[in-house]
């Protein structure tokens, strides 16, 4: 394993009547009509601390949103008390676990990415579009390609780490550097966006050497329990992950008030990080080291358009990146700037894009995209939308129905005020809103662009002209962790792409490249005397 390379996890395309198609067909439908006894949805999910389960009296559901009468899961919110249990019995094989070599930890993570590669890729995927809406590619991309991916690459990561030796360079003098985990357990908080992340939050750091308290999402709490179970199945010991779902501020309390707490790994909210990282300011008196705090948290991603861009390809661009998944991925594009020359070819290009696409149930594979999260998010955005037609001018969409499934279709608003609040909030939903600006005026607009909002994601600048590129390049050096160039802003592959943002995007560890594992490790130098 010492010189494993990893390579990217193949796409399927669900073709008609393809092998992969039929079986994934035949799981979904399968899962449909799981029905488990003794209990009112169609999986039960538990609690699960070192070998025990749990069935907390307060039990949740899991509903499937674009269909919201099915209840997908039962599962159980654990309480303050179950929390500090996950933590003591983490603790309780930390010791073992770290000690354990490089190779029989990678070992499970391998046997973990093979398997939902192979056997295991149609429950996963099937879990994902279920449960957190996704369209068959847009599961593929996520709980099959970038789960493995992750799970391989931080491997290689690991053995590429390992080789560093310091030098031995006085006499009689030998020098090594050894990764440890760090002393005490990582609070993993993962989101509903993406199965494969909350499969990386939690084991990026274990592979590590660490163990890890797993606060799932509520909405991906199905996805997440295949995941957990799988490393299980692959050999991961028991105690080394906790899965514990849980209410935020009882988990966050909880986590932030012991004595251990060694890291959180957080994606999610601005606000829900900030109170995280107050908590632990709080609480720092009571902490035997310095908790790390690594966390992505959100975006409202630009795709800036210059008059010698190809505007056809950036229309397509555009639309895949502002309302595939429905605009739930924090990379998604949410504001654009185009000059005025191009906007009619632009507008028409995209609106006519957006009439073939089909907003329907991803269990017709060809579906573009399905319903939101949840029923919050659908009214949250529905709010954006009415405060739109008021303040903005709308060029398509505009509707929105929660009467079977959480629906919202995708929308773009043109406003004269580049500094509106539509251009500078993130709504996280398929409402994507346009600055036209006078074509002399691409100067003002860089700066426009670096300025409006406090988030730093990701971006895309779509020129034809090298140095405007170049110019453009240089000045939004600061304005996001991923820029593309001529491409969509969504879409970043493990070790392509390293992904993380800046500002109050987060603290860019840039999972899916090298750098991150490090934050999961408190090294030991050793001299020895010869
Ligand atoms: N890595 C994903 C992308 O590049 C986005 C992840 C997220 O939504 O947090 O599209």
């Amino acid at each position: 394993l010492n010189n494993y390379v990893a390579t990217n996890e193949p796409i399927f395309d669900y073709k008609k009547n393809s092998p992969e198609a039929v079986k994934l067909h035949a799981t979904l439908k399968e899962f449909l009509s799981n029905k488990k006894e003794n209990c009112d949805a169609l999986f039960d999910v538990p609690i699960v601390i070192g070998d025990s389960e749990f069935r907390t009296q307060n039990a949740q559901y899991q509903v499937v949103p674009f269909d919201h009468k099915t209840k997908l899961a039962r599962f159980y919110h654990a309480d303050k008390n179950l929390i500090n249990d996950a933590i003591k019995n983490s603790l309780s094989v930390r010791a073992e676990w770290e000690n354990s070599s490089f190779e029989y930890r990678a070992g499970i993570f391998l046997k973990a990415a093979d398997k939902i590669s192979n056997e295991k890729r149609a429950e996963i995927l099937a879990a994902t579009m279920l449960g957190q809406g996704k369209t068959v590619f847009q599961a593929e991309i996520d709980a099959a390609c970038e789960l493995a991916d992750f799970l391989r690459f931080n491997v290689q990561f690991l053995s590429e780490h390992l080789k560093y030796k310091p030098l031995d360079v006085a006499d009689h003098t030998k020098n090594n550097m050894e990764l440890r985990g760090l002393e005490g357990f990582v609070a993993a908080v993962a989101p509903f966006n993406f199965t494969a992340i909350g499969g990386n939050l939690s084991t990026a750091p274990a592979l590590m050497g660490n163990v890890v308290v797993w606060k799932p999402s509520d909405t991906a709490v199905l996805s997440s329990y295949l995941v957990y179970k799988i490393l299980r199945e692959c050999g991961l010991p028991a105690g080394v992950i906790n899965f514990v779902p849980s209410l935020g501020p009882d988990f966050g309390e909880t986590i932030t008030q012991s004595e251990n707490l060694a890291a959180i790994n957080f994606t999610g909210s601005v606000p829900t990080f900030r109170w995280l990282w107050k908590k632990v300011g709080e609480n720092l008196e009571t902490y035997k080291t310095f908790p790390r705090l690594s966390g992505e948290c959100g975006g409202k991603n630009f795709h800036l358009i210059h008059e010698s861009a190809d505007i056809e390809s950036a229309a397509v661009a555009t639309v895949r990146s502002a309302f595939e998944y429905s605009g739930q991925k924090c990379s998604a594009c949410s504001r654009l700037y185009v000059p005025e020359s191009k906007w009619p070819q632009m507008k028409e290009k995209m609106s006519a894009l957006i009439k073939e696409l089909q907003i329907d149930t991803p269990l017709k594979f060809e579906t573009f995209t399905s319903a939101v999260i949840d029923e919050r998010s659908f009214d949250k955005i529905a709010n954006y939308i009415e405060y739109g037609r008021d303040s903005a001018k709308l060029v398509f969409g505009g509707f929105y129905n929660k009467t079977n499934g959480y629906y919202v279709y995708p929308t773009m608003f043109e406003t004269k005020d580049p500094k509106d609040k539509l251009m500078r909030e993130e709504i996280f939903g398929p409402v994507l809103t346009v600055y036209k600006y006078k074509d002399n005026e691409y100067d003002q607009i860089i700066n426009l662009v670096d300025t409006t909002t406090p988030y730093a994601l990701t971006g895309s600048i779509f020129a034809k002209d090298e140095n405007i590129l170049k110019m453009t390049k240089t000045r939004l050096r600061q304005a996001c962790g991923n820029l593309y160039i001529n491409d969509k802003s969504t879409g970043a592959v493990v070790n392509q792409q390293p992904f993380g943002g800046a500002r109050l995007s987060g603290t860019n560890d840039k999972p899916g490249g090298p750098g991150y594992l490090l934050k999961w490790a408190s090294p030991l130098s050793v001299k020895e005397f010869l």
